[in-house]
């Protein structure tokens, strides 16, 4: 761990960092041993304050940077990413849990991800309509929302963070960053990076902290205009309500329960290796993890036969050992969640076809699972379980499989596989869902939009529509004849 130089974590304000030890401190804990590893400062209410300031006098400056500067200073942090991404990677992997190599591919799709906004900003355009009178010209201009408040989750502590803080930092706005405490190596990498990439002092603050204090502290200041969150949609919702209180912007990036239709004219083996490896991903802690397998009845054993031997397979254990394909789960807490979930699905009718237990008896691993149930009638078939179990039922049609699929208030990601080109439209338009994706797993690229709807939230990062959340409309009315 030493020589990983995992970095001391402090808030940076301004130009500096500052770790002031209160004895509220939380330690970061490595989820494959439970050993310590660093400290969590928390912010006080002058911090806070500093923080506003900060950010709010860089934003004098930064909205009226060129998207020539703004874009110059992200490619070169991009590339700071690229330089570092072992580095990095090791400690996204100490603190978060997940394989090396998962590691590095966060790193570099974080990397693509900024240059994706580093190009991007360039055309944030506006636009002129043509008027009732040849004296009057009507333009539409875009400009920065002002300060952003962003608070991201554990699970991708890097890519999470860096859609947020390359969309506001591209656009002109500045922003305030609480990041997460069980993971937070990844944004110590991104302010510290965006510094050397010559981000000007004040354009990104980071801070660490009681989550509801800072959220509730910050969201009221009037400097703050808007807040961007990733997390669970209890969250989310209280955050929702705080923003609509003071009148802020926000985008809520919240929980799904990602639904798959496999029909029977799919090739159930592969579907099902392929449905494992990125059930698996990060131990099943990803907000679009195929997580409820709905099977045509046709294919249904052979697919589950094929899915138990490819979660049997996994190797399980340190994700910095050569060879682990899953590490722990990121907190203890997560390890007893899975344990509730699969206690209320055997108590009530499904069968546990592997795994259902622990492993081992320090750090925070439990195995691959597979519950197959005959009903929707388990928590896990209601709750998104954030962690190595799919959950698998037979649907008899594909108004049954649509009906049972949209049958829960989220609405992220979802999945279907089928080679019928019809049922494949069919299923695409049934959807309640911000993002389908047929036979394949496209998506999360920075060019592409990434969204829920319903209780997934609102707001999109990514594709073309990324700079949405950051920037208003003003409409801008001039007569060009002399006044008289
Ligand atoms: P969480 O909502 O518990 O925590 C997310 C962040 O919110 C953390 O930084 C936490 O400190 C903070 N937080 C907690 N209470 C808060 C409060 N009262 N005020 C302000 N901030 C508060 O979620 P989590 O357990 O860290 O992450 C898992 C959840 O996030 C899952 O539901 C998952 O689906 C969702 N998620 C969604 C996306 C997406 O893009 N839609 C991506 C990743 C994770």
């Amino acid at each position: 761990m030493k020589e990983m130089n995992y970095p001391t974590i402090q808030h940076l304000i301004g130009r500096d960092w500052i770790a002031s030890p209160t004895p509220e401190d939380r330690a970061v804990i490595n989820p494959a041993n439970g050993q310590t590893i660093g400290q969590i400062p928390q912010a006080s209410a002058a911090d806070l304050d500093h923080a506003v300031h900060s950010a709010e006098s860089a934003f004098r400056r930064w909205k009226n940077s060129s998207p020539m500067e703004r874009s110059a200073i992200l490619r070169r942090f991009a590339d700071l990413l690229r330089q570092n991404d072992r580095l990095i990677a090791g400690w996204i992997t100490l603190d978060e849990g997940k394989p090396l190599v998962e590691a590095l591919a966060e790193v570099r799709s974080s990397a693509d991800h900024v240059d994706w906004h580093a190009e991007e900003c360039r055309r944030i355009y506006g636009r002129i309509i043509p008027s009732r009178s040849p004296r009057v010209q009507q333009l539409v201009v875009r400009e920065p929302i002002g300060v952003c408040l962003a608070i991201t989750p554990w699970n991708f502590p890097l890519s999470q963070a860096v859609r947020k803080v390359a969309a506001a930092l591209a656009s002109g706005c500045t922003m305030i960053l609480k990041a997460p405490a069980e993971a937070p190596a990844g944004c110590m990498a991104i302010a510290r990076y965006l510094l050397d990439a010559g981000l000007p002092e004040g354009c990104l603050n980071l801070v660490w902290g009681n989550a509801a204090f800072i959220s509730e502290t910050l969201i009221a200041r009037p400097e703050v205009r808007k807040v961007t969150f990733t997390g669970s949609v209890e969250v989310g919702k209280h955050l929702a309500e705080l923003a609509g209180r003071h009148m802020k912007r926000a985008t809520m990036e919240l929980g799904g329960h990602a639904p798959v239709l496999v029909f029977d004219d799919a090739d159930a083996t592969a579907a099902a290796r392929a449905l494992a490896v990125n059930k698996l991903r990060n131990a099943g802690q990803v907000c679009i993890a195929p997580t409820r397998f709905y099977v045509q009845q046709g294919i249904y054993d052979r697919f589950l036969s094929e899915l138990v031997s490819a979660f049997e397979s996994v190797k399980v254990g340190d994700g910095l050992a050569e060879g682990t394909q899953m590490g722990p789960l990121c907190h203890r807490g997560r390890v007893n969640a899975m344990e509730k979930l699969v206690e209320d699905a055997r108590e009530n009718g499904a069968r546990v076809l592997t795994g259902g237990k622990r492993i081992g008896n320090h750090g925070n691993f439990y195995a691959p699972t597979v519950v197959d149930t005959p009903n929707d009638d388990i928590d896990l078939m209601r709750e998104e379980p954030f962690g190595p179990i799919a959950v698998v039922s037979s649907f008899r049609d594909i108004e049954d499989g649509l009906s049972r699929a949209n049958g829960l208030p989220f609405g992220l990601a979802s999945y279907v596989f089928t080679n019928s080109l019809e049922r494949a439209d069919k299923a695409a338009a049934g959807l309640q869902a911000g993002m389908v994706s047929i036979n394949q797993f496209g998506l999360a690229l920075p060019e592409t939009p990434f969204g829920g709807v319903r209780d997934s939230g609102y707001g999109t990062e990514g594709g073309t529509e990324t700079f949405e959340g950051y920037l208003i409309t003003k409409f801008i009315s001039r007569n060009r004849a002399p006044v008289l």
